[in-house]
């Protein structure tokens, strides 16, 4: 790696480490430019974005790239010259990963039928046979789900009673958290290093990176785009990397109905362990949109939310990979949104939590020849860890079949049963273990039915605009 931008630039505490805007991915507002105390300039940035516009450039200084990395002005024009490249490795059935003890072997890859689960990018149907079975199981957690009537589309502009309302919790709109949300690695300079959105046509070239440089990630992954790449997902997971849930079809979670949130965590559970034999115990949100109903069902499913840190309303370590390939962000600005976030890290006592994605090539370019390569040359040293890692704990413990119950107990020790992912398109649960009477549960917040249609239609619609060349 070679060392560049050795410009030092002063960075004011607890800069906006991102534009402030509503929802993360959604068109932002103008941009700041970068402090004119500025010392150096990055090269060539403010090349026409996708959309043909021209971003603005924003300073940062990096304390090394990778010798192979794409030029900016190559990524910010959607002139990418990349291939995909192909899996290390493609796992067989019977394969056990090494890495951590009791993982059961992988699955036979040919009982996951496509046709076995529900249509791509879209929230499932809420009356199968394996939606209502957990919906059964919720039911019977004991786990009290709040009757909290969902939000409508548009975040908080469209929600002003939502808002009123902090008894919700609702991250969105003031990053409201509780204290079962992971928000931070707890040793101070620690990266919990996160990928959302895959797996993808181009989550082989992050994994060998990875690999290059010795380093693992948590994936968030898209249950509907498991069934798209299940290779991809098999090779994170033998080559020691964490995976999680990051739902179905990428909908606004709390814009669900109770049962759509069910249907679209159950989904992605099952498709996860149907492809790899264990079940994730954590999950991000899409756009971090989760509130105390969300949470509750969540928790009821055996999962852990992961957010990312939060320092204000304005400073979030979301570092706007994904507006790249939608034009509105440009690769100097994702830069400098890196270096805040960094800079504002060291200002902290806890370490963080990045939210980094890699579904389009442009997100995983600018990760693998800027943003990792700068953080292992930063000074002070970073730890680069997956969460599950930068939590003190081990691998055993990021999935339900391989938990030890009785030294980490999981989220609903009611129900502590893998049922709910059982393999092989098996269309019933094979009864929890229903501690819980269910009484306690409430879900009768029928009042509003949103299909999440419109969320997963601008999902589509950025995947179709910024990656015409993926295949998908
Ligand atoms: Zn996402």
């Amino acid at each position: 790696m070679k060392v560049a931008f050795l410009t030092a630039i002063t960075v004011p505490l607890l800069v906006a480490a991102h534009k402030p805007h509503v929802l993360p991915r959604q068109a932002t507002s103008s941009a700041t430019p970068s402090p004119a105390s500025a010392a150096s300039a990055p090269p060539a940035a403010a090349t026409p974005s996708a959309s043909g516009s021209v971003l603005p450039t924003f300073a940062y200084s990096l304390a090394a790239t990778n010798p192979t990395a794409a030029p900016l002005s190559l990524i910010s024009s959607g002139t990418l010259t990349s291939q995909t490249l192909a899996l290390s490795t493609t796992e067989a059935a019977g394969a056990v990963p090494t890495y951590f003890s009791n993982a059961p072997p992988l699955p036979d890859l040919s009982t996951v039928l496509p046709a076995s689960y529900p249509t791509l990018d879209k929230t499932p149907p809420t009356d199968s046979p394996e939606v209502l079975a957990w919906i059964a199981e919720v039911n019977a957690s004991g786990i009290a789900i709040p009757n909290i009537a969902p939000t409508v589309a548009g975040g908080c502009p469209t929600n002003a009673a939502a808002v009123a309302d902090t008894s919700r919790c609702w991250w969105t709109c003031g990053g409201c958290v509780r204290d079962t949300d992971v928000t931070t690695c707890p040793d101070k300079l620690t990266w919990g290093l996160t990928h959302d959105d895959g797996p993808a046509p181009f989550t082989p070239n992050l994994l060998a990176y990875l690999a290059q440089v010795n380093l693992t990630t948590t994936f968030f992954n898209v249950g509907s785009r498991v069934i798209s790449y299940p290779n991809t997902l098999r090779d994170e997971y033998m080559s020691g990397n964490q995976v999680a849930v990051h739902t179905w079809s990428h909908p606004f979670m709390t814009t669900l109905t109770n049962e759509e949130i069910i249907a679209e965590l159950g989904w992605t559970k099952k498709v996860i362990k149907d492809v790899l034999g264990v079940t994730p115990l954590y999950w991000r949100p899409p756009y971090g949109d989760i509130d105390d109903r969300v949470r509750a069902i969540g928790q009821a499913m055996n999962l852990i939310p992961v957010m990312w840190t939060r320092l204000s309303a304005t400073v979030t370590f979301d570092t706007g990979d994904f507006n790249i390939a939608g034009g509105t962000d440009s690769p100097s600005e994702v830069l400098y949104n890196w270096q805040n976030i960094v800079s504002n890290a060291s200002t902290i006592d806890t370490g963080f939590i990045v939210l980094e994605h890699d579904l389009f090539l442009q997100s995983v370019e600018i990760a693998t020849g800027y943003i990792l390569p700068a953080a292992l040359a930063n000074n002070p040293p970073l730890k680069i860890e997956p969460v599950i890692t930068c939590l003190h704990k081990t691998f055993n413990e990021a999935y339900i079949e391989t938990n030890p119950n009785a030294t980490n107990p999981i989220p609903n020790s009611g129900n502590n049963s893998s049922s709910s992912t059982t393999s092989g398109g098996g269309a019933q649960a094979s009864g929890s273990s229903g501690s819980g009477s269910g009484s306690a549960a409430s879900k009768t917040n029928g009042a509003v039915s949103n299909s999440g249609l419109f969320t997963a239609v601008g999902f589509v619609a950025l995947v179709f605009v910024s990656s015409l060349n993926l295949l998908l």
